[in-house]
């Protein structure tokens, strides 16, 4: 006889629930999810023994008809989408029709609701339907979850102290009852309130509700659209360290986990020793992210991640960084006073740089084989016609995006050097030598080792500008990486940026048609690997309007 068999429903209903539900928390975050999708304006939420006794979740949202409540527990039932296409393009926070089912199995379930015209209530024991019966009570919903895991003592042993429990189940109020701040949201443990955040109209009191002195001090508010993405939010200034955390990270509304995006924000803000302080909701078109990773629903993915992390570092440079604090005590500058003539504010001249880099559409490449022209301001900046205008571009990090770009894509191969560059390396760089070695053979360096720590570097990545100094500093840099000197591209940044020409340095007109043809052929020629604009434009629109044409 075989020895494979197929799982009994009870058991394989066991096993898919534990997916969706490993502890309290998740409970109580797949029902209030349920209440926010249900327009609840109020939803209060109960526990006992950090919710190892006891989760309940009562809302005044829309409710159920019988009939819906009934199919409600059952897995994969969902009023919230009927075909495959409609996970593209789903807006509400369930669209998986598992998590009542799974707590279900796993726990004593009791639901009373109510669609305003009739009440019902289920009891419900390890996923079986005990009881049937008619409910008076007012529109909404109400879900009462005792005896988690009671008859899964594997997972029962798994969770943690009370204390340990109730801290998770808190902070998962807290991060819905941030976002969605025009919400009612209470959060009792055996008559002590834990949360109580009232109904309020904007994100903005309901941040100071919660941290009422950073937010009035330190913040600084984010609204930025580009392209249909919208980051909606608050960050730190530049400098401050605040010692405790507060990221919040949310996409179209959805708390989520993004390391990715984390590792974004730590790099534009120059990988400070405090994370710094943010609160984040990226508001995309569904389609371009995929939220069906995982059952928990937590973890999404953008499809341009890319795309996604130069415009936030963007964002925060522009809007952020540049921005005074918000609390100016400063006294105007009397010299700007007197000179104010009341006609013109230095803004109206101010326009809209910096070229968004818009993947859909078609880049303006610079018409230079047909004019041939070319000017370096400064030996740092290169200005070059457009048809419909011109562009200035910053040499530096236009040559930056062309290493970075081509190393990773490895379509450079190295160059040998005709003079080799011998380096003894200190005891610190030689060790970040040694870990790095294969990434940056990869990404076109060759290296012979001589006597000890001595290391010669045979071959560059072709075009690559560097003399001893700069691959000295190279490899203090990659030590700075930390961890993350294992990445690839973290990497390929650092070379790029060692390797390009540098502000100050004169170019020939050869090298500069040549650096910005490159840089057109670059997947994204507007944003260097670090976040800085590239390229600045100036239409013939715009110059037309300031000469007073
Ligand atoms: P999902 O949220 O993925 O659809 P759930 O198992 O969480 O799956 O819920 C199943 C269905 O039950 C939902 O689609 C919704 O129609 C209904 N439902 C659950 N909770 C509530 C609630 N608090 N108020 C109204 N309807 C609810
Ligand atoms: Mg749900």
């Amino acid at each position: 006889m075989g020895k494979i068999k197929l799982l009994t429903p009870e058991v394989r209903n066991k096993i898919a629930a534990g997916e969706v539900i490993t502890r309290p928390n998740s409970v109580i975050k797949e029902l209030i999810e349920n209440s926010l999708d249900a327009k609840a304006r109020r939803i209060e939420i109960e526990i006992e023994e950090g919710g190892k006794k006891k989760c309940l979740v009562n809302d005044n949202g829309i409710g159920m008809a019988r009939e819906d409540a009934l199919l409600a527990i059952e897995r994969y039932a969902t009023s919230k989408i009927s075909d495959v296409e409609d996970i593209e393009k789903i807006r509400s926070y369930g669209f998986r029709g598992e998590a009542l089912a799974s707590i279900c199995q796993v726990s004593f379930f009791d639901l009373e609701t109510s669609n305003g015209i009739e009440g019902t209530r289920i009891e419900v024991s390890g996923g079986e339907v005990k009881g049937i019966f008619d409910s008076h009570r007012p529109m909404g919903t109400r879900i009462k979850v005792t005896g988690l895991f009671f008859n899964l003592p594997a997972r029962q042993k798994f969770l943690k102290s009370a204390d340990w429990e109730r801290r998770l189940v808190s902070e998962t109020v807290r991060v819905y009852g941030l976002i969605s701040f025009n919400v009612n949201f209470t959060l009792v443990e055996t008559d002590r309130t834990l949360v109580n955040l009232s109904a309020v109209t904007t994100l903005e009191k309901r941040l100071k509700l919660i941290y009422p002195k950073i937010v009035t001090d330190h913040l600084i508010k984010l609204d930025q659209t580009t392209n249909n993405v919208i980051f909606n939010g608050y960050f730190s200034q530049r400098d401050f360290q605040y010692r405790h955390a507060l990221n919040y990270l949310y996409v179209n509304f959805r708390p989520v986990r993004y390391p990715r995006l984390y590792r974004t924000i730590m790099e534009t803000y120059e990988n400070p020793k405090n994370v710094p302080a943010f609160l984040l909701n990226i508001v995309i078109d569904p389609s371009q992210v995929d939220v069906n990773i995982h059952p928990g629903k937590t973890e999404v993915r953008f499809r341009d991640e890319r795309y996604i992390a130069d415009l936030l570092t963007q964002a925060i440079k522009k809007h952020v960084f540049n921005r005074p604090s918000p609390v100016d005590y400063s006294f105007p500058d009397p010299k700007a006073v007197t000179s104010f003539t009341g006609t013109v504010r230095r803004e109206e001249f101010v326009q809209e740089p910096v070229i968004a880099y818009d993947p859909a559409s078609q880049k303006e490449i610079p018409t230079t084989r047909e004019s041939g022209v070319f000017w370096q301001l400064h030996n740092t900046y290169i200005l070059a016609q457009t048809k419909s205008g011109m562009i200035m571009v910053d040499q530096h990090v236009a040559h930056e995006r062309i290493i970075y770009e081509s190393v990773l894509k490895g379509t450079v191969h190295g160059q040998r050097l005709l003079f080799p560059i011998s380096l003894e390396l200190t005891p610190e760089a030689y060790e970040i030598y040694t870990k790095t070695k294969p990434v940056l053979e990869e990404l076109g360096m060759e290296f012979k080792e001589f006597s000890a720590r001595t290391v010669i570097i045979d071959s560059l990545p072709s075009d690559a500008r560097v003399n001893r100094e700069d691959i000295a500093n190279f490899f203090d840099e990659i030590g700075n990486l930390g961890d993350l000197m294992k990445e690839k591209s973290e990497v390929a940044k650092v070379l790029a940026c060692k390797a390009a020409v540098k502000a100050g340095e004169r170019l020939s007109i050869v090298e500069m048609q040549s650096l910005i043809d490159q840089l057109f052929a670059c997947e994204n020629p507007y944003i260097c690997p670090h976040g800085r604009p590239i390229v600045i434009k100036f239409s013939l629109e715009d110059l037309a309007t300031r000469f007073g044409r």
